[in-house]
């Protein structure tokens, strides 16, 4: 074995131990249908009645036209985010910018837009976390 793929050899330890690499969610509850066509909250919906949005967005202004949920916020997808937001576990990155663009896919497949905008971190937010972190998702 030569010196240059020891050296790889152990680069990869290395680099597994900090960022340790993470298996695919196993549990993942992808948010179904029917739900709000404003906030995107499930609700259940008699059969053969058309409602668009739920009891907590009729008769509401919104300052958006619409948000959605890719996944519920349980389990692993719960953990994972938590540990990425607020212990700085950056290794999940990659896992959630890949469900934020399946997720987004799955949505808006239907849909032409220019711009994808997220919003903006609050600077006392950014500030106790010490990053933001739609800056440090890998999509
Ligand atoms: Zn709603």
């Amino acid at each position: 074995m030569g010196l240059l793929s020891t050296l790889h050899k152990n680069l990869v330890i290395i680099v597994n131990f900090i960022f340790p690499p993470v298996a695919p969610w196993r549990e993942v509850r992808k948010m179904g249908t029917p739900r709000c066509h404003r906030c995107g909250y499930p609700f259940e919906v008699p059969v053969g009645i058309e409602i668009q949005v739920c009891v907590n967005c009729q008769g509401v202004s919104w300052y958006l036209d619409r948000a959605f949920s890719c996944y519920y916020f349980d389990g692993e997808v719960r953990t994972s985010i938590l540990e990425f937001k607020y212990h700085r576990k950056f290794y999940w990155r990659s896992l959630l910018g890949k469900g934020l663009i399946e997720g987004f896919r799955d949505e808006f497949s239907d849909i032409s837009f220019d711009a994808l905008v997220p919003v903006p971190l609050h600077s006392s937010k950014q500030r106790d976390r010490g990053f933001n972190p739609i800056h440090a998702i890998e999509v």
